[in-house]
């Protein structure tokens, strides 16, 4: 029965910077959303996830530039990397906003004169210390060093003192109303600490904010006054009303907007709960119901060092295991509001306990059961008994606890009640034996009646963890013989019993392998799909070299051979002879070196991780073989359009160069 009276909800994830490369905080965030976003829509409700990119200012102006490209252009191309990872990460988003969409620019303005003609944005000069990597000028707070001058709280680096014309948004008037606003909306910011924070920081004092700029040319003119750019917040944070339609569809902005919950990390906190809400209040637009504060990941050090590589790159996971132990882990292991230690053991535990046993365990053996003790149809069953009511009862409850904290983003108090229930039901199968009840042709009625209570369990299952687990639900759907898809089942009138229910038309495969811990750090030694790091946390170790996977080394042992493959798998690589032309080391990043090569049709960069075996000038004039269709990644700020093939041996890459004289761009096969 469909119910009208429930409201739309609007979910958003901040849009990333296009400059930074996707890590595992940026998979959390858009995986919140997508689970909110799948959990509302199976509860009932109309549903709007907006993600996006934030592409302009003057690090994308810098990059652009460094990589020879105009800033569009760059841009065009990492964003990339974000879709990609929203799709790798089974989420989907209803909109993906690009802050140099025009839809966006002219929303902006509009707003922009908007605010200025009613005097909320005024001319003034403003001077201070500014961080240039950062793009923001630092508080009055931050204190002189020895040397008289400031250095940035939030990057550690040297600012430097701006003086110029700006427009100013009149954030000092707002002060109170915003105080009034938590006030009366104690659920505006969440977690409750950060609402604290957030309210003593208003209470301190707000100084009017400077948001146009002189000195950034990529990024939205100023209307009629087009030496200015408008700054990097202005611009940014009206992406949440610009997404969502303002001024272009009004009827899905009047739907959606305010957003139900806008999800952020701590870092940009103030932003959005304290310059956003102003702005919004000064355009006269409503304000959201709430800003979601999550935590942190954090890397487990040790780990890192034993296991070399960014292990934080959410593409490793992602390749060595499908989205959904990611989700399901991120989701589990720590409230949404605290910070979380990412390691490497807890993961594969979860992964090894939750996933393969608890839940993969169960669907294998009961289905399996069920295809071998019924053919695949269970008969009608004998009554039921208590021990099975107990599951039906148990499952009504669980049901019914998970729904309420999926609504109240208690995404993991959710799951740890789906899976009490998961060990219950294993419980109710090791009690009741249906193997034994399988020996003696008089029970049969009752082994019925337990695997149609097993079947009845892992149907309600798949229906609860399909937000978070969306492709393992699935499975488990079709396993059963359900029709349809699981994503279209609402939570309002589940019943635990079904009429189509006892079917196991398809054999199960084991949705979740069990993974050796010692194995899976001895593999995750180059990333999978991007290697891409961070410059803001350049903290992690050197990129291992760029070589094929296959060469792929423990301490230990031998690698053993990889799965065959079909001629047509290995007939996707387009393999080349490559001439260098260039060869440079990479800044700060001693295994880099910077070729330009030469591909007979055409010129390419390639960043190799061989300096420590070859000097620049030793590799000038080489021939060797490239792979000419691997997807580009950025290396170090540095695009990568191909890799070169190496023998890995210890930290050494040993390139096979051609001896005699073969022409640039000739196939390899
Ligand atoms: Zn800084």
């Amino acid at each position: 029965m469909e119910k009208k009276s429930k409201p739309p909800f609007y979910v958003t994830t901040p849009i990333y910077y296009v400059n930074g490369v996707p890590h595992i905080g940026h998979a959390y965030t858009t995986i919140i959303a997508d689970t909110l976003s799948r959990f509302m829509k199976m509860n009932g409700r109309d549903v709007f996830f907006l993600t996006g990119t934030d592409e302009h200012g003057q690090k994308v102006e810098k990059a652009a530039s460094e990589n020879g490209l105009e800033p569009q252009a760059w841009a065009d191309r990492v964003v990339v990397r974000f879709m990609d990872l929203a799709r790798d990460l089974a989420c989907e988003p209803d909109f993906f906003i690009r802050t140099t969409m025009e839809l966006h620019e002219k929303g902006v303005q509009k707003l922009f004169l908007k605010l200025l003609d009613q005097g909320d944005i005024y001319k003034g000069e403003y001077k201070g210390w500014y961080c240039v990597p950062d793009e923001s000028f630092l508080t009055e707070d931050v204190p002189l060093e020895k040397d008289g001058t400031k250095i940035c709280p939030d990057c550690g680096r040297k600012a430097q003192v701006v003086s110029e014309e700006t427009y100013f948004f009149r954030l000092s008037a707002y002060q109170q109303k915003l105080l009034d606003h938590y006030a009366s909306h104690p659920q505006f910011v969440r977690p409750q600490s950060r609402m604290n924070e957030v309210t003593s920081f208003v209470r301190g004092g707000l100084k009017d904010l400077s948001i146009t700029r002189t000195t950034v040319k990529w990024g939205i003119p100023v209307p009629g006054d087009p030496a200015h750019t408008i700054y990097v917040w202005f611009d940014a944070l009206h992406n949440y009303v610009t997404g969502a339609g303002y001024d272009r569809d009004p009827a899905h902005f009047e739907k959606f907007w305010p957003a139900s919950v806008q999800l952020i990390a701590k870092d940009i906190l103030r932003f959005h709960a304290v310059f956003w809400p102003a702005f919004l209040l000064a355009s006269g637009l409503p304000l959201p119901e709430c800003v979601f504060c999550h935590g942190w990941w954090l890397k487990d050090e040790a780990k890192m060092s034993k296991s070399k590589g960014n292990v934080l790159d959410p593409y490793v996971l992602l390749k060595a295991m499908g989205p959904d132990p990611l989700r399901y882990f991120l989701l589990r292991e720590v409230p949404i509001g605290l910070d979380g230690n990412f390691s490497h053991e807890a993961f594969i535990r979860r992964l090894n306990s939750d996933l393969a046993n608890d839940l993969g365990n169960l669907v294998s053996r009961s289905l399996t059961m069920i295809r071998n003790y019924f053919n695949g149809t269970i008969p009608e069953p004998g009554p039921e008994e208590p021990a099975d009511a107990d599951i039906r009862k148990a499952f009504d409850e669980t049901r019914d606890r998970a729904v309420a904290h999926y609504e109240s983003y208690t995404l993991n108090k959710s799951l740890e009640e789906i899976w009490a229930f998961i060990t219950a039901v294993n419980k109710y199968l090791a009690d009741n034996a249906p193997w034994k009840l399988h020996k003696d042709p008089a029970l049969r009625p009752r082994l019925a009646r337990v695997l149609r209570t097993a079947a009845a369990a892992l149907r309600g299952t798949a229906v609860l963890v399909a937000p978070v687990m969306p492709g393992s639900a699935q499975k488990i759907w079709e396993y059963l013989g359900e029709p349809g898809t699981v994503r279209d089942i609402r939570f309002e009138g589940l019943a635990f019993d079904s009429p189509g229910l006892g079917q196991a038309i398809r054999a199960p495969e084991p949705l979740f392998p069990r993974v050796d811990l010692q194995a899976f750090l001895a593999e995750e030694t180059i990333p999978a799909k991007e290697p891409v790091m961070d410059e803001e946390t350049q903290k992690s170790p050197e990129q291992p070299p760029a070589t094929t996977g296959s060469s792929r080394t423990t301490e230990t042992a031998e690698p053993p051979v990889k799965p065959l493959v079909t001629y047509e798998e290995f007939a996707r690589m387009d393999l080349r002879v490559a001439h260098v032309i260039e060869a440079a080391r990479v800044e700060k990043a001693k295994k880099l070196l910077r070729l330009k090569i030469d591909l007979g049709t055409e010129q390419r960069q390639i960043v190799a991780g061989v300096a420590e075996t070859y000097s620049p000038e030793q590799l000038l004039g080489k021939k060797f073989i490239v792979i000419a269709n691997l997807q580009p990644a950025v290396i170090r700020g540095v695009e990568s359009q191909g890799m070169l093939l190496a023998a890995v041996s210890g930290e050494k890459a040993v390139i096979p160069f051609f001896e005699a004289d073969v022409p640039a761009g000739a196939k390899v096969k």
